[in-house]
């Protein structure tokens, strides 16, 4: 999942929504009564990670106002460049944080920050941490060496030792209401339509992270091609069968948006349906299910929204994916 974090600060309250994480961290960062460790714990891609980058802008300014860095200190100059001494990172390696990560990161903390002030932790996806990563992190977290904070990141509590999550104060985040989250789309891609980012928003569940992952797999790209190719007649069998498999070599090869795009594939032979048994007027549908809805019959539509419910179960089934998606395009192009 890549996160939108970049080198750029981003203040806290530009954070769209999260209006519970920013009083509690607010008034911790205001009144200087910090916890030595916060597990910021929600969905996929709703500020955690830009949240935490916040809070670690605030603490490593060298004259911060409030809840702003300055921008201009030596801190917040090392912040900018993505080198700060005092600020740690870690990211899963592969599929999770491992035991070595954390043991590099204990050698780390003999030392005393190396400026004046704090030192920050983050660590991205803690969810993944296997037992033995878990348990050398706790070590750390129940003598934590002075002025260091610690800011876990992570999909839900639930997921992690309670251990570690007794020795954190819990940060809830939440998906943002739609409207919020297509906004924070639209500021990280302005090319996208508003339509588009409203129906990515929805598409993520209010999760703009999430919504990014998908644009950048070049999602509605993809159903578009997909859309337009259901028009266009095939001179042959062989030809037919040839671009059935070459775009399931191509959606195959897809992370987050193939469960989407298999979301989006079922919704749009549902409306072709509606409009083939009246529930909806050809004039109130979309052109392009306009364009189809005299191809196929009712039962034809009615296998190749079944051939869709096969195709997700046998995903989360974990099935051969590039199979699955061979014999998927078969029965829908
Ligand atoms: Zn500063």
């Amino acid at each position: 999942m890549s996160s939108y974090v970049d080198l750029t600060m981003v203040a806290f309250d530009q954070i769209r929504g999260q209006s519970k994480a920013k009083r509690l961290l607010g008034r911790a960062l205001a009144g200087s009564r910090l916890s030595h460790a916060y597990l910021f714990s929600g969905p996929t891609g709703v500020g955690k990670a830009t949240m935490a980058a916040a809070v670690a802008d605030i603490l490593l300014c060298e004259s911060q106002q409030g809840d702003q860095p300055c921008g201009v200190c030596p801190g917040c100059a090392k912040m900018l460049s993505g080198n700060h001494p005092d600020y740690i990172r870690i990211t899963p390696q592969g599929a999770a944080i491992k035991i070595d990560q954390i043991r590099a990161l204990k050698e780390a903390l003999v030392f005393s920050p190396f400026e004046n002030g704090y030192r920050v932790i983050v660590l991205e996806d803690v969810h993944t941490m296997r037992r033995e990563a878990g348990n050398s992190l706790l070590k750390l977290l129940e003598e934590p060496p002075p002025n260091n904070i610690f800011i876990l990141i992570g999909s839900s509590a639930e997921a992690l030792l309670s251990t570690i999550v007794s020795r954190c104060q819990v940060v809830p985040f939440f998906s943002l209401p739609l409207a919020d989250a297509a906004k924070v789309i639209t500021s990280q891609c302005p090319e996208l339509e508003a339509e588009n980012a409203l129906m990515l928003a929805a598409l993520a569940d209010g999760c703009p992270g999430q919504a990014l992952s998908l644009e950048t797999e070049g999602l509605f790209e993809i159903y578009t091609r997909f859309v337009d190719r259901l028009r266009q007649p095939y001179p042959n069998e062989a030809v037919r069968v040839e671009n059935a498999l070459a775009f399931a070599g191509e959606i195959s090869v897809l992370k987050e948006a193939l469960p989407v795009l298999l979301r989006l594939f079922r919704l749009f032979f549902k409306e072709v349906m509606m409009v083939r048994v009246g529930g909806k007027n050809e004039q109130s549908c979309s052109p392009e299910v306009a364009a189809v809805r005299e191809l196929w019959n009712l039962n034809q539509l009615s296998a190749k929204i079944t051939a869709v419910d096969l195709a997700e179960k046998a995903l989360t089934r974990n099935c051969n994916r590039g199979l699955v998606c061979e014999v998927l395009m078969l029965d829908l192009l």
